[in-house]
């Protein structure tokens, strides 16, 4: 039998004896709410869950009052809470950088996610040619937007843009060489090195030029009876700076089509608008590469273009026949839902004079710093109130990136809020400032800053609506204030 709950005083430790059975737990009105409104099998397992951590504790330090009915009805309501929560779930992003790979990268257009809807809720002609009722191919829904919007002969789609890299060689050289210069053997993310994906496709890797000097004549000696492909990588996220020289894919492509070998590009993030015409740092388009003579050219769908993650592959029909007709093209295939939400974002495009608008990721790009600024000014006085009296906020300007890898050196003017220690405790100032960002990270909606500089930087560039902020600083004020 279960101690009379009476007589448990607070301040005392709890002995295993003390501990409820689960039918006990379970029998308890509250309980019984909570078994109505999930079903019995999630709530006994959490009983079970709980009952378990408190018996581990009574040998240490379980207080008596936590095996209150009260108590315990609470730490099962948060457990159950927990279980169903989303372990993935919306952030702030005031990282400063704008395509983050760690937060999702681009965030989705209003017609994307309506198209999504729209679609993956009932069955849909995804592989079905509604004219003639026969089988038809998933990609002849985006392919005629992607020949008009790079002007490529043909284009195909899979998973990612590492999967078309890989794709391409494995279709195009394998057991055979592929020519590379030593200034553009990338490493991407840590996991996407240049050399281990040719090797992992098949082919051989021949280096040409240095890492700060490439020239035609390099490329020229290297062509051979062996040769399949002369590959040019977009150095996407370094710059080498200084005394350079690479060769451009279209001084290369006069070479690669009288060797008889193709002639690849591998963009990355490949914008398909021009964005100095936004006033922004320039991106090679595909539509560029395609016209400089490239046979392929491939580029993600979600860092610049603003897409869901897709890797597009688009070129000359004879090159994009060979790609598709690899096995690894069925491995790599894209998945409806991406699929769904790569053809509506790719249509915004048809329509250029709006895409800063209704394109979140050049919409967020596109923000001016003073229209950043005004955002701060509005909150910096919540921000100081929810931080006081430990710490001082005030409105800084900052520079933000563009992420994922496009134009890694030119920053954007932007603003945000710059979070120290109060002037007499600035000593030591990095644990609290850590403290700081694991209370924001702790948040309902996690807030995600920067620490340097001695601060904590929050960009304002990616908040759109100061409202997601301000909302939350009574609960940071509480985390705080403990
Ligand atoms: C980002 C990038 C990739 C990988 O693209 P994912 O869409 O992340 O798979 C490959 N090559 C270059 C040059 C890149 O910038």
């Amino acid at each position: 039998m279960a101690a009379p709950i009476e007589s448990i005083v607070h301040g005392s430790k709890a002995t295993l004896q003390q501990l409820p059975s689960i039918d006990r737990l379970l029998r308890l009105p509250a309980a019984r709410v909570l078994v109505e409104r999930h079903g019995h099998t999630l709530v006994a397992e959490q009983c079970r869950g709980l009952l378990a951590q408190l018996r581990e504790r009574a040998h240490a330090d379980l207080d008596a009052s936590e095996l209150q009915d009260a108590a315990l009805l609470e730490a099962l309501q948060s457990r159950c809470r927990q279980a169903l929560a989303s372990s993935l779930k919306r952030v702030v992003n005031l990282s400063g950088t704008v395509i983050h790979t760690n937060l999702g990268r681009a965030p989705l257009a209003d017609e994307a996610i309506a198209q999504i809807v729209a679609t993956m809720t009932a069955p849909s002609n995804l592989e079905f040619d509604l004219r003639d009722g026969a089988r038809g191919d998933r990609d002849s829904l985006v392919e005629p937007l992607l020949r008009e919007l790079t002007g490529a002969e043909a284009a195909t789609v899979v998973n990612n843009n590492a999967g078309a890299v890989l794709l391409t060689l494995a279709a195009l050289a394998r057991a055979r060489q592929v020519i590379v210069s030593r200034g553009e053997l990338v490493e991407i993310g840590g996991s996407f090195r240049m050399p281990d994906v040719m090797r992992a496709a098949g082919a051989r890797l021949v280096e040409v030029g240095t890492t700060n000097g490439t020239h035609l004549a390099d490329y020229r000696r290297a062509i051979g009876e062996r040769t399949a492909l002369v590959m040019k990588v977009h150095t996407s996220n370094y710059s080498i700076q200084g005394f350079t020289s690479s060769v451009s894919e279209r001084e290369l492509a006069p070479l690669t089509r009288a060797s008889g070998v193709l002639l690849a590009c591998d963009l990355g993030s490949g914008s398909l608008v021009d964005l100095s015409n936004y006033g922004l740092p320039r991106e090679p388009l595909p539509r560029e590469m395609i016209e400089a003579g490239c046979d392929v050219v491939t580029f993600s769908g979600d860092k610049l273009l603003g897409g869901p993650q897709a890797g597009l592959i688009v070129g000359r029909k004879e090159a994009i026949a060979r790609i598709r007709a690899n096995p690894l093209k069925r491995a790599l295939r894209i998945s409806k839902l991406p699929l769904a939400a790569l053809e509506a974002t790719l249509r915004l495009y048809l329509e250029p004079e709006k895409l800063s608008q209704r394109l979140p990721a050049l919409r967020l790009l596109c923000r001016s710093q003073a229209s950043i600024r005004a955002i701060a000014e509005q909150l910096v006085e919540p921000m100081r109130r929810a931080l006081a009296p430990r710490y001082a906020a005030e409105v800084a300007d900052m520079a933000s990136q563009i992420g994922s890898g496009s134009l890694p050196v030119e920053r954007l003017p932007s603003a945000g809020l710059r979070i120290t220690l109060q002037q007499a405790r600035r000593k030591g100032s990095g644990a609290a400032l850590n403290e700081l960002a694991a209370a924001l990270r702790a948040l309902p909606e996690p807030v995600i800053g920067r620490i340097g500089d001695d601060a904590l930087q929050l960009d304002l560039r990616c908040l759109e609506d100061p409202a997601v902020l301000l909302a939350q600083l009574p609960a940071l004020a509480q985390v705080l204030g403990r």
